[in-house]
Formats: structure tokens, C-alpha cells, sequence
């Protein structure tokens, strides 16, 4: 279920050499084409191998234009269904458009802390390269227990 770019609403990040999408993908499918040589279609992004884009939406929500949306497979989402999400600054608005036109929204909060300001390894032992091949002492087990207080909502 690959992403597209809806070259109309892409303005390729306003030039900058990395855009939110390649920024963001996990798969690095994500590229500009500042002269058009690949696409036709100047300072628009495109996703180069669709067939291995992971549906993950991360380039979706993170999309400053909405310009990209991902286009489901027939035999998963019937032809003419859409997911489409719609990040705002304290929510994502998912909209699922269904075959036979009817559209359902849902609003869902998202997390505000700033970028980078977790430490998801806080309050946990600095590895032992000694105890690396000891499946007895795995990271997430027993004396390795990760002090899951500091993720709770305040
Ligand atoms: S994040 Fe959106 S606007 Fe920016 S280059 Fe990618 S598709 Fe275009
Ligand atoms: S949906 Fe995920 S894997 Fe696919 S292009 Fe976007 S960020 Fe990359």
C-alpha cells in the first residue's frame, strides 16, 4: 500500500535539501526531484520504490501540505476506500472514506512533548559487553527493568 504525492500540493519543503518526508521515512524511499529529470514534475517529492514503502504514515502525518496520501490495495481496502490523516499540533484527524462514499472522521490526541526530549533509556544500566552473549540478564528483563514512570501522562 505505497505512498503518493499529490504534486500539486508538494512544494518540495520550500527547496530545502532534506524534506520532511526523507527526513522522516524509515525505509529512505523518500526523494526530491529538483530538476525534474526523474518525475517531470520540478522541486516535488516522490516516493522511488513504492512496492517497498511500509504504509508506516509517517511521511503522510509529518507532510506540512497534506500532500501525500497512500493508496491501498484493492484486495485490502476496497477500490475507492481512503485513510487519510491530518496532523495538527495537539491532534492527528484520521478520515476514512468507505467504497460507497461514506465518510467517518476520528480525532485522536498526540503526544506534545518537543522533539528528542525522552530519553527512552533514562534510569536504565550502561550495557556490559561481557554479559552480551548471558541471555539470562536480557535489557528488558528482571534486574534490567525499565522504570516506566517518567512515560506516564502528567
Ligand atoms: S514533506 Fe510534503 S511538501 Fe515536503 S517535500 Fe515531502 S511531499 Fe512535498
Ligand atoms: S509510508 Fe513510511 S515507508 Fe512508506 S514512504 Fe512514507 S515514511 Fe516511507
Amino acid at each position: 500500500m505505497p505512498t503518493y504525492v499529490r504534486t500539486e500540493k508538494c512544494d518540495g519543503c520550500k527547496g530545502q535539501d532534506r524534506t520532511a518526508c526523507m527526513y522522516i521515512c524509515p525505509h529512505d524511499l523518500m526523494r526530491l526531484d529538483k530538476d525534474g529529470s526523474e518525475t517531470s514534475h520540478a522541486m516535488k517529492a516522490y516516493n522511488q520504490e513504492p512496492e517497498q514503502c511500509w504504509e508506516c504514515y509517517s511521511c503522510i502525518k509529518i507532510c506540512p501540505q497534506n500532500a501525500i496520501e497512500c493508496r491501498s490495495y484493492a484486495d485490502v481496502t476496497p477500490l475507492g476506500g481512503m485513510v487519510q490523516p491530518l496532523r495538527g499540533s495537539d491532534a492527528i484527524m484520521w478520515t476514512i472514506k468507505f467504497r460507497n462514499g461514506n465518510m467517518k472522521r476520528f480525532k485522536f490526541p498526540i503526544r506534545t512533548t518537543a522533539e528528542g526530549s525522552i530519553d527512552p533509556y533514562a534510569g536504565l544500566p550502561e550495557p556490559v559487553d561481557a554479559e552480551i552473549g548471558d541471555h539470562s540478564t536480557l535489557f528488558t528483563k528482571s534486574t534490567h527493568s525499565c522504570d516506566m514512570s517518567q512515560f506516564n501522562a502528567t
